[in-house]
């Protein structure tokens, strides 16, 4: 019932030249079985949705919570709607960190991108500091409840978590770990919105997925697919873990 989701997030990667590895997704795994999206800078979300065929979704990164106005340098939600993108992410921990998104930013965010008609993908996790002071779960919980809005629904809301001690380093949670985290989220879902909108919104793990541990994460229950950063960077890696899905 819930379609799996193969995301990649490009992060601030990639020009032009580098859409030659949408063309290598499109042939290879245009016709996968499961959704694939890519989040590449907005400079090439335009260019992307020309090359990607109707096969592959685009997504934005990042939106700004108002829907117009003078904020030099930021993008709107209708923006990239306008441009071609169906998904936006939201709170990503690079985000919080880099530019101290709070939860009621990303809060505001994931409603400014539902008003533009995009499928938001809210990103949560814990610090490393967090776990060993054995303070996953609140922090999953403090971060769910703050961060998304009220309105959800299977449609229109995605949750990625991304423990922020593996993203990037290579480290990986056991699957039990990931496994007791999005078994969590479910029921957090289940009981805030009710079982019908719990039960089909999708769950993402990312941090250092590659092609060599997808499956073994996608085996997890509840894991409904995954948000990859460098390795959604080349075709042939990112092929590995849609074919994985
Ligand atoms: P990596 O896959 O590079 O660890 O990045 C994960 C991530 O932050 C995706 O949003």
């Amino acid at each position: 019932e819930r379609r799996k989701l193969a995301a990649g997030n490009w992060k601030m990667n990639g020009t032009g030249a580098d859409l030659s590895e949408i063309d290598a997704l499109v042939s290879g795994h245009g016709d996968a079985g499961c959704e694939v999206l890519i989040c590449p800078p907005a400079t090439l979300i335009t260019r992307m949705v020309a090359r990607a065929d109707g096969k592959i979704a685009v997504g934005g990164q990042d939106c700004h919570p108002a829907a117009s106005g003078a904020h030099t340098g930021d993008i709107s939600a209708a923006m990239l709607k306008d441009a071609g993108a169906s998904f936006v992410i939201t709170g990503h921990s690079e985000r919080r960190a880099d530019h101290g998104e709070t939860d009621e930013i990303v809060r505001a965010k994931t409603e400014a991108g539902w008003a533009a008609g995009l499928t938001v993908i809210v990103c949560i996790g814990e610090t490393l500091d967090e776990r060993e002071a054995s303070n996953t779960l609140g922090i999953i919980d403090g971060q769910l409840a703050g961060s998304v809005p009220d309105a959800a629904t299977g449609h229109n809301l995605v949750i990625a978590y991304e423990p922020v001690w593996a993203i990037g380093t290579g480290k990986v949670p056991s699957t039990d770990q990931i496994g007791e985290v999005h078994d969590h989220i479910r029921t957090r879902l289940e009981q805030r919105f009710g079982a019908g909108v719990g039960r089909t919104v999708r769950l993402l793990y990312g941090g250092s997925v590659k092609p060599g541990n997808a499956a073994d994460i996608f085996a997890v229950p509840n894991v409904d697919g995954a948000l990859v950063g460098g390795a959604s960077l080349k075709a042939d890696d990112f092929g590995g873990i849609i074919s994985a899905l």
